[in-house]
């Protein structure tokens, strides 16, 4: 189930399945990801409160394209055209930025490795949520997932090729979309459930319904503000 808690007195959303390691999205309170320059002092206020919350130095970002190229997170550096990044360190976190797109995490328990991936009609159509899952090399079955703050069915309107392209992505579509709607979050989770998943959190929040929580791209003209899925492994 999905809570929210604080950092320095600003919302934070996480989910009570996953304890072993330190997870959580970022609000329109809390975010660390924008162009604005006006905003870019309390960004950077932000990713300090992070840093010190998570007790790290260093939180890294990938340069997020709506590919399916997926990166083992092994140094601090910069990850070009990625859309998912794998962590095994325990000494830096990572962090993928969204505003409508869907956020993955995965976090093997047995393992102790954990990943975020950038799911958005593209990725999603791309599964590359499954491809993430995948190249952790984890047994489905040790793996808990959650499906953060996104575009919800009702608000995600698009066209009969997108959803062709989707429905193609799960062997059971039955629920997922309508003639114009596509139900993101639920695709992603019917991926992971195919392949064998059982452990599954989805988000009840929207970023176009909940707007006063999170940002959407959608509803906001396009706005270069985000929320971010965090991950620091114990
Ligand atoms: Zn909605």
């Amino acid at each position: 189930m999905f809570y929210f808690d604080e950092i320095n007195s600003k919302k934070i959303l996480k989910s009570d399945l996953i304890k072993d390691a330190q997870i959580f999205f970022t609000t329109k309170e809390s975010f660390i990801k924008t162009k604005e320059e006006s905003l870019s002092e309390a960004v950077a206020k932000n990713r300090n409160d992070v840093c010190d919350y998570l007790k790290i130095e260093h939180l890294i970002s990938p340069k997020q394209t709506h590919s399916d190229n997926i990166a083992i997170a092994s140094d601090i550096k910069d990850y070009p055209d990625t859309d998912a990044l794998i962590i095994k360190r325990s000494d830096f976190a990572i962090f993928l930025n969204y505003a409508d797109c869907t956020p993955v995490v995965l976090y093997d328990k047995k393992q102790n490795i954990g990943a975020i991936a950038h799911a958005g009609w593209r990725g999603s159509a791309k599964s590359i949520a499954v491809k993430t899952l995948n190249k952790m090399n984890s047994n489905p079955k040790d793996v808990i997932a959650l499906i953060g703050p996104c575009i919800c069915v009702k608000c995600f309107e698009t066209s009969p090729e997108i959803i062709l392209e989707l429905k193609k992505t799960i062997k059971d579509s039955s629920g997922l979309f309508s003639e114009k709607f596509a139900d993101l979050k639920g695709i992603n989770e019917r991926q992971l459930r195919e392949k064998g998943v059982e452990e599954i959190d989805v988000c009840p929040y929207c970023t176009c319904c909940d707007n006063n929580l999170f940002f959407s791209y959608r509803k906001e003209n396009k706005t270069t503000n985000r929320i971010s899925a965090i991950l620091k492994l114990n």
